[in-house]
């Protein structure tokens, strides 16, 4: 079977080190491993109005921040197609067909909605666009085929929900035309969902926890030393917790032993550290420095691609315009033949013109 991979970000604001981790790490590897055979990537601007309808300004400038910070991190345009979902308008079109084909209680159940309902104080005012963002998404990923989406742990049930609405659409319809994706989640456990600087579950746009990729090593350097530790560490020699140390949690997702083998020698790798941290004796700053040389040593090349292409800003213009005519021509075709296995495409449907002529044969005309 082809492997063919979707996944997106919402442009409500720029990437941040939760994304890279969660997700984009995982996108760069398996393109440049060459392990697929068609990648899309999308900015999901019609997604993130749905909850930002008072503030289209705010989504068209994340537009550019999140293509620039697509590329920064190496994702290229010659072997992945980056577009717009509001560009590609078969995914409306599809949208509006599944929604037959889920429950309003199916929605409610979805414990992701369920949460950035409550995180967002919706209350009883929940947009009815916001509500069944899972459809569309379903409609994002089935429009492309898509087998593979690689994602943060917060979108399995988004996962979930759309393999739902393929299994209904092909029984109902009787025929295969939409295929069940898989999702990818990270290796790391800490990557699944990794948490805010503030310590809060998930490090996340809307929540301004966050480090961002494009930050300068000023902002990265501020950020990771204002962290929480263990509030009962105080003095270098008291033992600390590691559990629900947020720097920890980080280490966990970022350090490698190579890591240590440059930055702090005197240990072999996280455990020993972890251990010697619980027994007392490792300050907050050390560990806090070497969280800092780790992310600069992914974040410096991430930035200076960042440079190169906001020099250029008008072929990531045309790579986003490209992409989405692109995007827009494989979505269009999944649409056919969903309208076909609909019956609803009247009009490439010569038996369908038969029968209606049978059906009114006898009718003479009257004068
Ligand atoms: P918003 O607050 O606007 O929803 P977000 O920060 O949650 O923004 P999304 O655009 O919703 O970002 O998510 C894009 C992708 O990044 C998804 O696959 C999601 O699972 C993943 N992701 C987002 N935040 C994290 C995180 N803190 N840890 C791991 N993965 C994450
Ligand atoms: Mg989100």
């Amino acid at each position: 079977m082809k492997k063919i991979i979707l996944t997106g970000d919402r442009p409500t604001g720029r990437l941040h080190i939760g994304h890279y981790v969660g997700s984009l790490k995982n996108r760069v590897e398996i393109q440049n491993k060459g392990q697929y055979d068609e990648m899309y990537i999308m900015i999901a601007d019609a997604q993130a109005l749905t909850d930002n309808a008072d503030n289209p300004e705010k989504i068209r400038e994340n537009i550019m921040e999140v293509a620039l910070d697509y590329l920064s991190v190496g994702l290229d345009p010659s072997r992945v197609t980056i577009f717009i979902q509001s560009h590609v308008s078969a995914l409306t079109e599809l949208t509006f067909y599944y929604s037959n084909l889920v429950t309003v209680s199916r929605l409610q159940r979805n414990p992701t909605v369920k949460n950035e309902i409550k995180l967002r104080n919706f209350e009883a005012n929940i947009p009815v666009g916001f509500f069944t963002y899972p459809i569309s998404q379903a409609a994002d990923i089935t429009a492309f085929k898509a087998n593979i989406v690689p994602v943060g742990e917060d979108q399995l049930p988004m996962i979930e929900q759309a393999r739902e609405i393929v299994h209904a659409f092909n029984r109902v319809y009787k025929k295969d035309v939409l295929v069940k994706p898989e999702a990818v989640l990270p290796e790391t456990e800490a990557a699944l969902r990794l948490p805010g600087t503030d310590g809060n579950a998930k490090m996340s746009k809307s929540l301004g926890n966050c480090i961002y990729l494009a930050d300068s090593k000023e902002e990265v350097e501020r950020k990771i030393m204002g962290m929480y530790t263990d509030p009962d560490h105080i003095h270098v020699s008291d033992p600390g917790k590691v559990e629900n140390n947020t720097v920890f949690t980080y280490l966990d997702a970022f350090s490698t032993e190579k890591d240590f083998q440059k930055f702090l020698p005197e240990y072999k790798n996280l455990d020993e550290l972890k251990n010697h941290y619980r027994r007392g004796g490792v300050g907050d700053v050390k560990i806090k420095k070497f969280l800092l040389n780790i992310m600069e040593e992914i974040l410096t090349p991430i930035r200076e691609r960042r440079k190169y292409y906001e020099a250029r800003i008008d072929e990531v213009y045309s790579i986003l315009e490209e992409g989405s005519k692109h995007a827009s021509e494989v979505a269009n075709k999944t649409l056919q033949e969903v309208k076909e296995a609909m019956k609803i495409n009247y009009f490439e449907d010569q038996e369908l013109l038969e029968t209606y002529r049978q059906k009114y044969a006898g009718n003479k005309e009257e004068n």
